[in-house]
């Protein structure tokens, strides 16, 4: 399907730079909470560190805004304890829905509502996304199946017209997608060992060479992003066991997946190495699999025949069992086959002692790592590239003295840290912890204006649009009650929306 009209505004601050889009297993449904527009949501994630993002903004209109690459992680539903054993940020897409209000603003009131403009649209977007990442319906889920926020509050009360149960109809239409499917685009589950013990058990008499390149099927597939294994799995079905016996192809044509045998006498394609053979056969799956640009040069001769995207799954490789009815081979079951093979390799590492080879998503270096706060002691601090100041300035914190914000600190390395929003690195010796003061542990309190007008906002920021005022008399200040700060703003405590506390004072 084609993809909708997106508009880009990418926030520099709200985001942890991933550049996997291989990690997206969920799509993440919001309501926006207050009455800002796409384009309004957009522009206020971009003009700071807010601790919070989304990918995508759907807008009134059906419009699109994205905030955040879907390679990277938005930080959209993280929470200290959660209801869903898998779904986090890291590995999902998160989508705000813009909402309209009748009455009450407050989170748990029934007066939010979508306009159809904006559920057609999102609807349209999650479907398109879930083509492109092999994301099934069963995965599209809500905010509160994550983490039981009342998100996106229409589709928790099913109150208006727009519920839940349509939205998920309207993305599960036509083409059913199973959870059981395996995805070609992302990480390779079987290692390099496995795949020599289980072609060395099967091909007794295999070429020294092939057990060579073997390594080639990880790092090439790596570099697209598409599982290596499964297509060394579809070698060894296309090979023969790389036997040949009864293959239209032989060993030194470097060509280890039938590519160009399309019909019985042809000889098919030939590459100069096995890395380059291996590399077309990635690139070739990877014109299957999904949309996204290949990194490397195209070595692959028939990457243009490919209608991209047309068999995310291994599943769908077989044009009998693709609901486009194309795929990569004509006979059936192929897709099977495959996964046969693969399941096979995947045991024979798991039941040898002695394999220690670290999964390829775990990064040591984070892990025991405590994550920690700061602020800066300092009016403008630079952001380096790197930790140290031979590393090129690529931008800077900038304070009001009295008026700090806060940063997370993800890694250190010789009295630098690194910043969590992916901005880079800062010294720390113009820093201080600081203790995390959001949620929980705040104390409500009372202020009164410093001004005879101050407007009252749907969000914390001047970027979200102006639903009312407190006016008061000079000499006659009244009280307001602030439960909540972020960035310099309070939330009222009577759900009418936030303030700057810069035009305010605390009351007893
Ligand atoms: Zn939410």
């Amino acid at each position: 399907m084609a993809a909708p009209k997106i508009e880009k505004l990418l926030t520099p601050y709200n985001f942890t730079n991933k550049d996997n889009a291989g990690r997206i297993k969920y799509i993440v449904i919001h309501y926006v909470g207050a009455l800002g527009g796409a384009e309004a949501n957009c522009k206020y994630y971009a003009s700071k560190y807010l601790g919070a993002s989304a990918h995508y903004f759907v807008g009134f209109n059906g419009e699109v805004w994205q905030s955040v690459e879907d390679e990277d992680i938005a930080w959209h539903c993280g929470a200290s304890s959660y209801k869903h054993a898998e779904c986090r940020n890291s590995n999902s897409i998160g989508i705000e829905m813009c909402v309209r209000n009748k009455g009450s603003q407050s989170a748990e009131s029934k007066d939010w509502y979508f306009e159809e403009a904006t559920v057609n649209a999102a609807i349209e977007l999650t479907k398109y996304l879930m083509q492109k990442y092999g994301v099934p319906a069963s995965n599209v889920i809500r905010h509160h199946d994550v983490t039981g926020k009342i998100c996106p509050n229409p589709y928790v009360y099913n109150s208006t017209k727009h519920t839940w149960d349509a939205f998920k109809k309207a993305i599960s239409g036509g083409t059913e997608q199973k959870d059981s499917m395996t995805k070609i685009t992302g990480k390779s589950e079987a290692t390099a060992e496995q795949m020599t013990a289980y072609i060395k058990a099967k091909n007794g008499s295999v070429a020294q060479s092939v057990l060579d390149m073997i390594p080639l099927y990880l790092s090439e597939g790596e570099a697209e992003n598409i599982r290596g294994d499964i297509a060394f799995a579809q070698s060894c079905l296309e090979t023969g066991n790389f036997t040949f016996s009864g293959s239209a192809v032989e060993l030194s044509q470097n060509n280890f997946c039938g590519m160009g045998v399309t019909q019985n006498g042809e000889t098919g394609n030939s590459f100069k190495t096995p890395q380059l053979g291996i590399r077309a056969q990635i690139q070739h799956l990877k014109a299957y699999a999904n949309t996204t640009k290949l990194k490397q040069e195209c070595v692959d001769p028939r990457f243009d025949l490919v209608s991209r995207g047309c068999a995310p799954y291994v599943e769908y490789l077989g044009i009998q069992e693709n609901p486009k009815s194309k795929g990569w081979a004509a006979g059936a079951g192929y897709g099977e086959k495959i996964l046969k093979i693969l399941d096979a390799i995947k045991e024979t590492g798991s039941s040898q002692a002695g394999d220690g080879s670290p999964k390829p998503d775990e990064t040591k270096k984070d892990d025991d790592f405590k994550e920690y706060l700061i602020t800066t002691t300092c009016d403008v601090l630079n952001i380096r590239s790197g930790a140290g100041t031979d590393n090129k300035v690529v931008g800077a914190i900038r304070e009001v003295a009295g008026k700090k914000n806060k940063y997370t600190i993800v890694e250190e390395k010789n009295g630098w840290g690194r910043l969590k929003s992916g901005a880079g690195w800062i010294s720390l010796s113009y820093t201080k912890k600081v203790a995390a003061s959001t949620g929980t542990t705040f104390t409500p309190y009372l202020i009164t204006t410093t001004c005879d007008v101050l407007n009252i906002r749907s969000g914390a920021g001047t970027g979200y649009s102006v639903v009312g005022a407190i006016r008061e008399v000079a000499g006659k200040k009244n009280k307001y009650t602030i439960v909540e700060e972020k960035n310099g703003w309070g939330r009222l405590k009577s759900g009418a929306g936030w303030i700057s506390l810069s035009y305010t004072k605390k009351a007893s």
